[in-house]
């Protein structure tokens, strides 16, 4: 039986650590800004700006919330990015994505000032992430990240296989693995025999957007295996890429959905937004994806589901 990564334990010991930080920060009279941009009424779009907003406050953040109806303009949105790209208060900025369709996310993206990306989208950024100068890491590849570090298995050496080659996930995700002296190996729609590939790897991270196409035979057993996806079932229940029944037996460490990546994604927005406001105030940032072998096994258990 493999041990469940607990994804909501670890964000909320991700979360605290940034809660004191910016504790820190205030008794030397710095606070931490997030501003949140959302275009429209997109249900799924105001559901995740209300839970960024709500972390904000968890960790003693300051958000400003824009919520600009579905007819603003482009001029309109690039008015407002520039006027918060002025403003002091704010460390980070984050348009949240899709926009509606007559606005082009990319113009928009490229007009956040790099340093306020706290998304890691901007073509400044996503370039750090490849020669690995980064300050700020995408958040849902370093939310896995963290996964991993929390497992204790170093990624030095390892078989790692991404599945998926987005911009926003699987590019970034095979990048950190690479930086992390990890063996990666990308696979795609195009990939010939992508269980043969895919069983080779020590740590899978699956990012593919198809419900429960990772079975038992795809996974090596002892396996890390890490569920990016935010899939439908048959039943229109939430699941992940991985059949989380079938493969949990079998691999080391596995993620639930929900409850795996997903309350990552928000917490390495948080930490990046605290990121953004140290470098802004010159103070050195500690890589935040270390692995924790210095947890005490009381609390390296806690960080885990236990059946
Ligand atoms: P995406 O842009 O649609 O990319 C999916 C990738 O999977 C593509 O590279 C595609 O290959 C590949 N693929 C599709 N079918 C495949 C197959 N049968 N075998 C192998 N590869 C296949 O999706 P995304 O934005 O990266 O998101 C992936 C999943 O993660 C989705 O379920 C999304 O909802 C979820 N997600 C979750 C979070 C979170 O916070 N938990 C954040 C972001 C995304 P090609 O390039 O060849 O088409």
């Amino acid at each position: 039986m493999g041990l469940i990564i607990d994804g909501k334990a670890v964000s909320a010991s991700v979360k605290e650590r940034i809660k004191e930080e910016t504790a820190r920060l205030k008794e030397q009279g710095i606070e931490v800004g997030l501003a949140v941009v959302i275009v429209g009424e997109d249900p799924a779009s105001k559901v995740y700006v209300r839970n960024k907003k709500k972390a904000c406050e968890e960790v003693g953040f300051t958000s400003y919330e824009y919520a600009l109806p579905e007819s603003t303009t482009e001029e309109e949105l690039l008015e407002l990015v520039n006027r918060l790209n002025a403003d002091d208060k704010v460390n980070g900025i984050l348009v949240q994505l899709p926009l509606p369709k007559h606005l082009d996310d990319k113009v928009i993206i490229n007009n956040i000032l790099p340093e306020k990306d706290v998304d890691a989208f901007h073509p400044v950024n996503v370039g750090k992430i490849m020669i690995g100068d980064y300050s700020f890491l995408p958040c849902t590849p370093a939310g896995v990240m963290e996964l991993i570090a929390a497992t204790g298995v170093e990624i030095q050496g390892k078989e790692c296989v991404v599945i998926g080659r987005s911009n926003i996930v699987g590019k970034p995700m095979a990048m950190l693995l690479l930086h992390k002296s990890g063996t990666v190996t990308i696979c795609h729609s195009k990939t010939k025999d992508l269980k043969e590939v895919a069983s080779r790897a020590d740590i899978l991270v699956a990012a593919v957007g198809k419900p429960k196409i990772i079975t038992a035979d795809y996974i090596k057993e002892g396996a890390v295996v890490i569920d990016v996806g935010m899939d439908r079932d048959e039943n229109g229940k939430l699941c992940g890429d991985v059949d989380f029944e079938n493969c949990k037996d079998k691999a080391g460490y596995i993620t639930p959905v929900p409850g795996g990546v997903g309350p990552m994604t928000i917490a390495m927005l948080m930490q990046n937004t605290l990121t953004a406001a140290k470098v802004k105030n010159g103070i050195r940032s500690e890589e935040p994806t270390a692995p924790r072998k210095e947890r005490a096994m009381s609390d390296w258990n806690k960080l885990f589901l236990h059946t």
